[in-house]
């Protein structure tokens, strides 16, 4: 079995992805975990590009995946490309924040990276599914929990027939998927409708500098 954190090349590069953003806010704070969950084919990725490009500051952790690469992905960019039993020594030794199987493949945070990112005083951006997601509210609730909704359940099908990456088969299973986990958006703490990706980054640029300009997480009560 090959043993994906022990191989130095591996665990370098899975430390040190998109480790370019500039860490001069370290002696000012910690940086904030932002979530950017919701259904398949939302347009996550879009926003998270789009804003990575805008926002200074964030940077995005690249999650391993059991996932077959699709052609146009990049090993270390898109994802890191793990084998089952990989992804399996890994989370047995702990090294994901949050896990989920979706969709038949398996899908991980390293929380290293991360960790590391948010003490340098980076805003760290995490693209993930809905339950991975959840894994997150409950083991750090302070985190920015953004969901991103679908104008209509009509334009996820649209999205997803037009990416073109996935099997009729794969496309129906995500839709329902998608179905349930439009169910489960009052979890968060926001909703940002992708009905126009300006619009949709527009909100999310302004959600993001709002946090940084918070001072409580939670409200204080004072005894009279
Ligand atoms: P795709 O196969 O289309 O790249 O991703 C499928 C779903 O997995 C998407 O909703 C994507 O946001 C999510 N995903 C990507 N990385 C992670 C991860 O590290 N953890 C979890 N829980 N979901 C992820």
């Amino acid at each position: 079995m090959k043993q994906v954190e022990s191989t130095p090349e591996h665990s370098k590069s899975i430390a040190s992805h998109g480790s370019s953003a500039d860490a001069s806010l370290a002696s000012v704070r910690r940086g904030n975990l932002i979530v950017l969950t919701g259904p398949s084919g939302v347009g996550k990725g879009t926003l998270t590009k789009t804003m990575l490009q805008r926002i200074k500051h964030l940077v995005k952790s690249v999650s391993v995946t059991t996932r077959n690469r699709r052609p146009a992905e990049e090993e270390g960019v898109d994802y890191f490309f793990v084998s089952r039993d990989e992804f399996e020594h890994m989370e047995e030794r702990g090294r994901f924040l949050e896990f989920a199987e979706f969709a038949g493949n398996m899908y991980g945070t390293p929380k290293a990276w991360v960790e590391d990112q948010l003490r340098h005083g980076n805003d760290v951006l995490l693209e993930i599914e809905v339950q991975g997601a959840k894994q997150v509210r409950l083991r750090r609730p302070e985190s920015l929990l953004i969901f991103v909704s679908p104008p209509s359940f009509e334009s996820l099908r649209v999205r997803l027939e037009g990416r073109g990456t996935e099997t009729p088969e794969k496309i129906a299973a995500r839709l329902e998927k998608a179905e349930l986990e439009m169910l489960e958006k009052n979890l968060f703490y926001y909703e940002v409708v992708n009905d126009n990706i300006e619009e949709a980054v527009n909100n999310l640029t302004h959600i993001v500098y709002a946090e940084r300009c918070r001072i409580r997480k939670t409200a204080v009560i004072s005894p009279k």
